[in-house]
């Protein structure tokens, strides 16, 4: 059992930082978002949608929201344009467990319920503070997770090989995405490395599973998502690794930069 408390100067600096860079961001990353949206397509689709029946009135007003979200549209225009699917893959909303991948049905699975938290969390946090409400950053969260997920299954169909964390890799595979190809996918990305950091502040200790995990540590997703926005653009987001105190920022703001530039270019050479 590792418990959080040997790190606590480390996790409390983080959270720190973390805070503060919640509140930069939100005033000027989020300043001008607008609606996600990519150029105009006119190729044939590859990714089907399903709706489960919803068992709760929560659950149909998350299955609403999801209906009438950009983040469906976007994610169709980039598997048209950019990552096809042939045979479809089906992207069913209100499966029990999830959001995850099957491989073996070729199916991305999300649950009501995950709209549903992400809300919760978003509205606990008053994010709407930041000029960004708790709709648009739980469908900011859904695209994110849609293009994790669809990372998955883009590696399982093309044999992609990944010489690290495929969890990671997929991270960095929605981010680029949005990063490259939406035009308001920074602020989207903001949204969802949110997230995590508001997951991250409800652990109080760490044990071996958080460790062994596939997953990265959340507060780590949440720096590292922060890192590729700032390397994407970083007169633009200047902000969002401004707090890093100075001894460390001027080394951190490099690595960014060639962390974005390496994952990009990577990713991109399998991406139309
Ligand atoms: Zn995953």
């Amino acid at each position: 059992m590792y418990i959080k408390l040997p790190f606590l100067g480390f996790s409390s600096q983080c959270m720190y930082y973390a805070a503060i860079l919640l509140l930069t961001h939100s005033f000027s990353a989020h300043a001008n978002s607008e609606q996600a949206s990519t150029t105009s397509v006119t190729s044939v689709p590859t990714v089907t949608y399903q709706y489960l029946e919803p068992t709760s009135a929560q659950d149909k007003k998350a299955m609403q929201l999801i209906k009438q979200s950009d983040a469906i549209k976007m994610v169709s225009d980039i598997s048209r344009q950019h990552v096809q699917f042939s045979p479809q893959l089906t992207i069913v909303f209100g499966a029990k467990d999830g959001p995850l991948y099957d491989p073996e049905i070729h199916q991305i699975q999300i649950p009501y319920q995950y709209i549903n938290d992400a809300m919760e969390r978003f509205s606990q946090n008053h994010y709407a503070e930041t000029g960004v409400d708790e709709v648009q950053a739980t469908l900011d969260t859904l695209a994110h997770t849609l293009l994790h997920e669809l990372g998955h299954a883009f590696i399982a169909d093309r044999d992609i090989p990944i010489l690290g964390k495929e969890e990671d890799a997929v991270d960095n595979f929605a981010t680029i995405i949005l990063l490259n190809y939406v035009d308001n996918g920074a602020d989207i990305s903001i949204s969802s490395a949110d997230l995590f950091a508001f997951e991250d502040q409800d652990i109080d200790t760490f044990d071996d599973l958080d460790f062994i995990d596939e997953h990265s540590l959340d507060i780590q997703r949440y720096f590292h998502m922060l890192c590729l926005i700032y390397g994407s653009d970083p007169d633009e987001y200047k902000s969002l690794l401004s707090e890093i105190d100075d001894g460390s920022r001027q080394e951190r703001e490099d690595t960014c930069i060639y962390e974005y530039e390496s994952v990009s270019r990577n990713w991109l050479r399998y991406l139309n």
